[in-house]
């Protein structure tokens, strides 16, 4: 299985990719983590990314690909990929698609977590005091938000068009997003033998 999950801060991504993960086989590929993972580097590549983490801001499109590639490149080899927050923008998803094609394979559904920005932002403040992670402020989580929607919700329409968008309520407990995702998921088309994942 090929997915990537497309949400805003705070939808759940890395919960449902981890148990979408576990369910299909394939593999779970945070671009959060592996950036923050990079970030922690003593090197001055760790250091520019630990400052745009720190303010909410987007890593550049070109650093996040030379983080991602290898990885989405080893996954699509060994039981496909479960994206979680990559691609983010136009650029990466063209770059995305390109990489794709290279590889010879092609994306299953775009799954689109949505939910109430109070929702969100109320998510994110109740896990601050645990997550440790710089960006989960008020102030930059209301920046994370902006960015969101100026910059990421635009991948909403470029994945509806490619006919692969898959829309899930994500203000629901998490054992309800992820049953909502399966089933949506379980109907999709499967042209490659027609098998059909666990359920
Ligand atoms: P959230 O979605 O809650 O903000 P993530 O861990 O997915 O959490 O992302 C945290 C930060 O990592 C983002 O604010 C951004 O700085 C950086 N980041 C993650 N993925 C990308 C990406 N695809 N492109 C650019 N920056 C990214």
């Amino acid at each position: 299985m090929r997915l990537l999950l497309l949400a805003p801060p705070g939808a759940g991504k890395g919960t449902q990719g981890e148990r979408l993960a576990a369910w299909s086989g394939a593999r779970h590929i945070a671009a959060g983590d592996l950036l923050r993972a990079q970030a922690r580097a003593e090197s001055p590549l760790g250091r520019e990314i630990a400052a745009y983490q720190a303010r909410g801001d987007l890593v550049p499109d070109q650093i996040v690909l030379d983080v991602l590639t290898p990885a989405v490149t080893e996954a699509a080899a060994h039981g496909g990929y479960i994206l979680d927050g990559f691609p983010r923008t136009l650029p990466q998803a063209v770059a995305a698609a390109h990489l794709a094609a290279r590889l010879d394979v092609t994306l299953d559904a775009a799954v689109y977590l949505h939910a109430p920005e109070a929702v969100l932002t109320q998510r994110l403040l109740d896990r601050a005091s645990q997550s440790g992670r710089s960006d989960d402020r008020a102030d930059v989580i209301r920046h994370r938000l902006q960015v969101f929607a100026a910059t990421t919700g635009l991948l909403v329409s470029y994945y509806t068009e490619r006919g692969i968008l898959v829309p899930v309520d994500a203000d629901q407990p998490p054992d309800s997003v992820t049953a909502d995702i399966q089933a949506r998921l379980s109907t999709l088309a499967h042209p490659s033998g027609g098998a059909s994942y666990p359920t």
